[in-house]
């Protein structure tokens, strides 16, 4: 199955199969590269590079770097070594990266690519479900010392590459993650398919690589909605945060690396329907919702010891905030995702609500 994604910047393919792995060489013909420099972590290069350099047409040479596992592969000190690799081995603007790896990946290399000699191009290669999200809309970044992707460039890929039985050697809590992303999709698109995903998946054992065929290219999709729509992120772009606000703040009050990032913002979409039932009374049905989380094995409270006045600031800093008020993606119905400015103390008092609940 082919998706087209098209900006007004750019147009580019995303493959998604069972052996989406064989379109790589139709792709590179058709930009016929001078040199190719994979970028892979140390994990996916142990179990998936062999697959790929199988495939790989012997007409084209290639260099390849290996990058730390996880956030580390986004810092300032990789990027340096990965262009200073580029240069060493004589890559020139018409060389190719390719990112074959998870969103960390994706990320590293599509800044590199974007920067490399004032930009050369890249394939992406995802081999995480989270990357679905990460490898279609150009955003692409590294990390600093004081936060997260705050170094980057809108970059798109000339084409995405998404090979299904790369999934299976995922560990549960990083489908989990991925996963997370995809339920969060299903309730901003306009035709909302959580129900869908309900019946589908029961339990872990669902969670397998070939399950993921219909959901990631539903998830694309509504991808593919907002970013045609709004490429820099001035409006409807931001409804893909939904869950994030909450989520992020999570994420760096328990620690990078310490919880996954799908798994910080599903606990994120659990409070953002609490929000959203409280302001625009409807019935969002959270304890079925729950329930069926709960049998996937997702957490569905917030962390004991995390303190709130300390995520209600951390949830200040972020980007979308204006003037003080936090803004966020809430849900006028499954498929009608809305910004609001949500007060202090509604924030607080959801808080609290939810941890007697849970008491
Ligand atoms: P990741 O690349 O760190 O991968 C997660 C872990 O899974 C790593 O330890 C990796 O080695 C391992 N892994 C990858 N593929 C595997 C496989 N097939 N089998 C077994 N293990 C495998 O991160 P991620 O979770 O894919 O993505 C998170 C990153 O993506 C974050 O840095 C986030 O900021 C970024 N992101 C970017 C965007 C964007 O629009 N650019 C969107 C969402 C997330
Ligand atoms: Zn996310």
């Amino acid at each position: 199955k082919v998706i087209t994604v098209q900006t007004e910047s750019s147009r580019y393919p995303v493959f998604v199969g069972n052996n989406s792995l064989c379109k790589i060489n139709e792709i590179l013909h058709s930009i016929n590269p001078t040199t190719i420099c994979i970028v892979t972590d140390e994990t996916v290069k142990a179990l998936h590079l062999n697959t790929v350099l199988d495939v790989l047409s012997d007409k084209f040479s290639y260099h390849i770097f290996t990058t730390p596992i996880g956030e580390k592969a986004k810092s300032f000190d990789v990027y340096q070594q990965l262009v200073d690799f580029a240069a060493t081995k004589g890559l020139d603007r018409k060389s190719i990266f390719i990112a074959l790896g998870g969103g960390a990946i994706g990320d590293l290399t599509g800044f590199a690519a974007a920067t490399y000699m004032r930009g050369v191009e890249f394939i992406q290669v995802p081999t995480t479900i989270l990357a679905h999200d990460s490898s279609v809309g150009g955003k692409t970044g590294i990390n600093l010392q004081t936060g997260k992707n705050l170094i980057g460039a809108f970059h798109h890929p000339a084409a995405v590459i998404y090979h299904l039985p790369f999934l299976n050697t995922l560990p549960d809590n990083e489908k989990r993650s991925g996963f997370a992303e995809i339920i969060k999709e299903s309730m901003i698109h306009p035709q909302s398919f959580l129900n869908e995903l309900m019946n589908q998946f029961q339990t872990v054992s669902d969670l397998h690589g070939e399950e993921f065929f219909k959901p990631l290219i539903q998830g694309l999709e509504t991808k593919k909605i907002y970013v045609e729509q709004d490429e820099k992120e001035m409006g409807v772009r931001a409804y893909l945060n939904l869950g994030h606000t909450l989520g992020h703040a999570i994420e760096a009050n328990v620690g990078y690396g310490k919880i996954t990032h799908g798994e910080a913002v599903f606990i994120g979409l659990i409070f953002a329907l609490k929000l959203s039932e409280k302001v625009f009374l409807k019935d969002l049905q959270i304890s079925n919702f729950i329930n069926w989380a709960k049998k996937l094995e997702y957490t569905t409270y917030l962390p004991q010891d995390l303190s709130f006045t300390k995520l209600l600031n951390t949830m200040k800093r972020d980007k979308k905030t204006v003037s003080g008020q936090i803004r966020f993606v809430l849900l006028n119905g499954y498929g009608k995702p809305v910004l609001k400015e949500i007060s202090d103390d509604t924030i607080l008092a959801t808080l609290k609500e939810w941890k007697n609940e849970i008491a």
